[in-house]
C-alpha cells in the first residue's frame, strides 16, 4: 500500500535521536513548560523570523489563543475560508467570535480577496488566510487589503511550514500566525502540539498567560485563560524533528514536481502551481476530477491511498448554517469539495512509488 503518510519508515538516525530527547526529558524530572519548550519556541520564531513563539497544546488553541490576545467583542466577524480543517472556524467561534465565509479561487483552493471584499461589514475586524495545502500566495495584496479596511490580518500556518512568500516565511506578515504540530503536518509531534507565533512582544506575553489559566504570577488570574500548556516531551521530540524539517520538505516539493510534469491525464486537473517553489510545501497534493469515486477506487484497486481536504466545506456544517457568507455565494467552495482529491506526496515516498502513482494516475479512465 502507497499510504498518504508512513512514520514507521522514518530514517533510523532520527527515531534514536527521538529515543534519547524522550530519554533525556523523563531523566530530567521536569515535563510541562521548561527547557525543552524553550528551546523549541526560540528554534521556532528563528525560523519563523518572527520576534516570539508561544508553544501551546494544538493547532486550534494557538489560534483561539491568538484571537483572545486580540481583545474583540463578541459577535465581531471574522472572514476565513470554508474550504479549511474545521479548527480555524471552530477556533474563531471558540474565542466568542463569528465566522463568515467568502469564496475561493478556483485555480488554488485558496482565499479569493474580491469575495473577502464583498464580505467586509461594520461588524468585521480580522481576516484569517489558511496557507491551504501549503501553499502561500499574494501576500501583498492581502496586506493591503487589511490596511486599506483596518482589519487585522491573521494566518493559520497549520499546513505551511517554512512556505515562504518573497523569502517571508508564513506567519510573520499579520498580527501572528498560529501553527499545529499535529502528527501528519509538515512539522510534527509524536502527539498534539502546536505554537502561535508573533512579533508583537504584547500578544507574545498574553498568549503565555493565557496557556496557563490566565495566570500573571503564580495563583494571580486576571484573565480567564485556558490550560494549552506544552509539554517537555512533545517539544523535545520538535528540537529533533525541526532538524529533518527542511529535507523533508524539499523532498515533498520534488515528488510534487515530478506530479505536475509527469501526470497527464484529461480526466484529471492540477491545482495552479506557485510562482515559486518557496511558495508551496506541499503538505497536501490536491488534484481536481469531476471523477472522484472512481479515481478513488481505481487508486485502490492498485494499492495507493487517497483523502478528500475537504469534502464538506464549513458553510454546510450544521453548526455553521446561521453564519453570513459571501453575498454572491460560496460556488467555487461548493465546487472544490465536490472535485478535491489528495493523493499520497510524504517525505518517505521511495521514486519508485512516486513512479508507481504517476503511472496508476495515468491509466485512469472513469
Ligand atoms: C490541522 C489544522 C488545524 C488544527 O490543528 P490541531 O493541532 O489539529 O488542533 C487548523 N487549521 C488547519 C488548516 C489545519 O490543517
Amino acid at each position: 500500500m502507497i499510504a498518504m503518510n508512513d512514520f514507521a519508515s522514518e530514517p533510523e538516525e532520527l527515531i534514536q535521536a527521538q529515543l534519547s530527547a524522550a530519554e533525556r526529558v523523563l531523566r530530567s524530572g521536569w515535563y510541562i513548560l521548561g527547557e525543552e519548550v524553550k528551546q523549541f519556541e526560540n528554534r521556532w520564531a528563528d525560523r519563523c523570523g518572527v520576534s516570539y513563539a508561544v508553544g501551546v497544546a494544538n493547532g486550534l488553541e494557538a489560534l483561539e489563543i491568538g484571537l483572545m490576545a486580540l481583545h474583540l467583542q463578541p459577535g465581531d466577524e471574522v472572514i476565513t475560508t470554508p474550504m479549511t480543517a474545521f479548527a480555524t472556524v471552530l477556533g474563531i467561534m471558540r474565542a466568542g467570535l463569528t465566522p463568515v465565509f467568502a469564496d475561493i479561487d478556483s485555480r488554488t483552493g485558496l482565499l479569493d480577496p474580491a469575495s473577502v471584499e464583498r464580505c467586509i461589514s461594520g461588524q468585521t475586524k480580522a481576516v484569517i488566510l489558511v496557507h491551504l495545502y501549503g501553499h502561500i500566495r499574494q501576500m501583498d495584496h492581502w496586506l493591503s487589503l487589511c490596511k486599506a479596511y483596518e482589519l487585522f490580518l491573521l494566518e493559520d500556518c497549520a499546513q505551511s511550514h517554512l512556505a515562504r512568500w518573497r523569502g517571508s516565511c508564513s506567519g510573520s506578515f499579520g498580527q501572528w500566525g498560529a501553527y499545529s504540530f499535529y502528527p501528519t503536518k509538515n512539522l510534527g509531534a509524536i502527539g498534539d502540539a502546536g505554537a502561535l507565533v508573533t512579533n508583537d512582544s504584547r500578544i507574545a506575553r498574553e498568549g503565555k498567560i493565557l496557556r496557563n489559566y490566565g495566570q500573571t504570577e503564580r495563583y494571580r488570574h486576571p484573565f480567564i485563560g485556558l490550560n494549552s500548556r506544552l509539554d517537555e516531551l512533545q517539544a523535545a521530540l520538535l528540537n529533533v524533528r525541526l532538524t529533518w524539517l527542511e529535507r523533508f520538505t524539499l523532498r515533498r516539493q520534488e515528488i510534487a514536481q515530478q506530479y505536475l510534469s509527469e501526470i497527464y491525464n484529461p480526466y484529471i486537473h492540477m491545482l495552479a502551481p506557485p510562482i515559486s517553489l518557496e511558495n508551496h510545501v506541499y503538505h497536501l497534493f490536491v488534484i481536481l476530477t469531476r471523477y472522484r469515486e472512481a479515481l478513488v477506487e481505481h487508486l485502490k484497486t492498485h494499492q495507493i491511498a487517497s483523502l478528500s481536504h475537504y469534502p464538506i466545506p464549513a458553510h454546510h456544517q450544521k453548526s455553521c448554517q446561521h453564519l453570513r457568507t459571501d453575498p454572491k455565494g460560496l460556488k467555487f467552495s461548493e465546487i472544490h469539495a465536490e472535485r478535491c482529491l489528495s493523493i499520497p506526496c510524504h517525505p518517505q515516498m521511495t521514486d519508485k512509488q512516486v513512479q508507481r502513482v504517476i503511472e496508476v494516475m495515468n491509466d485512469f479512465k472513469p
